[in-house]
């Protein structure tokens, strides 16, 4: 694809590969190639979208954002798709992003899938910094991730803390300086997240949004977090795929402390089937990685990993009960850092819990207070 040059936006770059891509990968089609948005600048899209990537501090090193022409109130400007998290570099990137890539229009309203510290971190800032006294710069996220965000901004909730710890324990990661350091990281969330706007407008499931009056429908997804918005655009077939698809790497579908029972990676399977009915042309921009097209194969390749998955912790679980711990050497398959683990540790539980909740497996509580699964 040719893409017009357009001023104030940034020159191709190529992408760094550090890894070779997978079959997987390979069998999608990037319509961009390698190009990438430098750091503070925009990459056009086809249909007038704009493309930002903001740096992570974690192994997962970026985010995908997404600018949209606007029109609200007869007012021109942006709205914009996911924010990054609150931190210097990412609101120093914001402000060169503010001057080169808007055209000197205002951003108009905020967008949020869901509320992971990626996506949500800088809201209130964006919004407290767009708002005027005659418009007020909305935040737009569902009521359920609208809670927990205010919620978890707020308090030690997830990933972190006592309960953290003892989740983790009770699924058999007994290793007292891991825990040590679960304990530690009290208010995790609120340090990428220190605040969420206290007013928001509601996104849900089939709920048509007109952005510079062109429809683009909701399509809410569960499993990832608790109420994600995708956001499709019929007319040119266009889907902001938040989280839910990506391109490169599988979505984290995990049980968290606050919901220990939970079991989420059905929930994720149907959601990503319901987007079959999409067009298979679909151009998907996701949140990490590149734009692609292939999106069936995509939901084809995602399915499988998670049937294999699953087939490796039944068979496991068959020769003797396991716990989720016990599972991190199957599914992973290689060494993972303490935060990693935590992540890897709730996919764990997922995986186990959904044959548990088909009644392929159960689970049994040993003296030692672990949850061990096993066959029949
Ligand atoms: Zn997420």
């Amino acid at each position: 694809m040719n893409l017009p040059p357009t001023p104030g936006l940034s020159p191709i770059r190529p992408l760094t590969a550090h890894r070779p891509a997978s079959a997987d990968e390979q069998a999608l089609q990037y319509p961009l190639g390698d190009t990438l948005p430098e750091p503070g600048r925009a990459q056009a899209l086809p249909g007038g979208l704009r493309w930002l990537r903001m740096g992570l501090p974690f192994a997962l090193d970026h985010i995908n954002l997404w600018l949209l022409p606007d029109q609200i109130d007869g007012r021109r400007g942006w709205t914009v798709v996911d924010c990054g998290i609150d931190d210097a570099t990412t609101r120093e990137n914001w402000a060169s992003v503010f001057e080169t890539a808007l055209d000197g229009l205002p951003v108009l309203r905020v967008l949020v899938t869901h509320m992971h510290p990626d996506h949500i971190g800088l809201a209130h800032w964006l919004c407290e910094r767009f708002s005027t006294p005659d418009h007020e710069c909305r935040l737009w996220i569902s009521a359920t991730d609208w809670h927990v965000a205010r919620l978890a901004s707020q308090a030690s909730l997830g990933q972190g803390g006592a309960d953290a710890a003892s989740f983790f324990a009770s699924h058999g990661l007994l290793d007292e300086a891991s825990l040590a350091k679960v304990r530690a990281r009290r208010g995790y969330y609120g340090s990428l997240v220190p605040a969420v706007p206290p007013r928001y407008a509601r996104l849900h499931d089939g709920l048509v949004l007109h952005i510079d009056g062109r429809p683009w429908r909701c399509i809410a997804g569960y499993g990832h977090a608790p109420e994600h918005i995708a956001l499709f655009r019929a007319d040119d077939a266009v889907l902001i795929s938040g989280d839910m698809v990506l391109p490169r790497i599988s979505t984290n579908v995990s049980v968290y402390e606050a919901e220990p029972e939970a079991d989420p990676l059905p929930m994720f399977l149907d959601s990503i089937e319901r987007l079959r009915a999409l067009p298979a042309g679909t151009l998907v921009l996701p949140s990490h990685g590149r734009p692609f097209h292939g999106l069936h194969t995509r939901i084809d390749q995602l399915q499988r990993h998670h049937a294999e998955r699953l087939a490796e912790v039944l068979q496991a679980c068959q020769a003797a009960p396991r716990s989720a711990a016990e599972m991190l050497a199957v599914l992973f398959k290689r060494p993972l850092d303490l935060h990693q683990t935590t992540f890897a540790m709730g996919e764990a539980v997922a995986h186990l819990h959904a044959l548990w909740g088909r009644g392929t497996l159960r689970r049994q509580r040993g003296a030692d207070g672990v949850w061990r699964f096993v066959a029949g």
